[in-house]
């Protein structure tokens, strides 16, 4: 074989990547190959010191290198609007928009069947220790996906029970279904979150899952 195991190793490393694939990993190999010395070294440091020390923050489910994380200890955050997503990734592209001053809850995920996502794997015991009565509203932003849309009929079904003052909002019809919050523009997001609208109880979506 022309390349070396290691070669081949590192390739297949960057394959689980994604939106990496085969050729674009062979193409980063290289790079890295033809760049040891201004590349690597920096890269291996700041890999080794973000894996150590970032982790989920224990009130929302934000990765950081905080605990508790920037958006629960900001004073410039409305604590009475939460933002439920579904992963960090979903965040960075909200404030990325600069609209949102509320506070987030990362789920770190979405009930998928086919993935085997079960609702107690998602992050929510945290969730329920949350809504007390400085919460006023919960805005779900979840995508078009029968996974999106399944967890947001289970998370609206278990505010409810947990806090039903709550106003549960979900965002704008229009979303594309499956589309990457990060890949839609500031004025997309904008108008899905100002044209949010109420979430109906629907009471049997939760007991499918029990
Ligand atoms: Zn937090």
């Amino acid at each position: 074989m022309f390349l070396s195991d290691d070669l081949q190793q590192l390739i297949q490393t960057f394959c689980k990547l994604p939106g990496i694939g085969p050729r674009s990993a062979r193409r980063v190999v290289l790079h890295l190959l033809k760049n040891k010395h201004s590349i690597v070294t920096q890269l291996k440091e700041t890999l080794e010191k973000v894996a150590n020390h970032h982790r989920e923050c224990t009130i929302c489910g934000y990765i950081d290198s905080r605990n508790p994380c920037f958006f629960c200890t900001s004073p410039h955050r409305d604590p009475s609007v939460l933002c439920i997503v579904a992963d960090t990734g979903d965040v960075w592209a909200f404030e990325k928009a600069c609209f949102f001053k509320g506070q987030y809850h990362v789920l770190g995920g979405m009930i998928s069947a086919f993935h085997g996502k079960r609702p107690e794997d998602l992050n929510l015991a945290s969730l329920k220790n949350r809504l007390s009565n400085v919460v006023k509203e919960v805005i779900l932003a979840m995508d078009g996906t029968l996974e999106g849309q399944t967890t947001l009929h289970y998370i609206t079904s278990s505010i409810h029970q947990w806090a039903p003052h709550i106003r549960i909002s979900g965002l704008a019809k229009g979303m594309p279904v499956g589309g990457e919050f990060d890949y839609m523009d500031q004025g997309t997001l904008i108008s899905a979150f100002t044209g949010r609208q109420n979430v109906p109880h629907l009471a049997d979506s939760i007991q499918q899952w029990r």
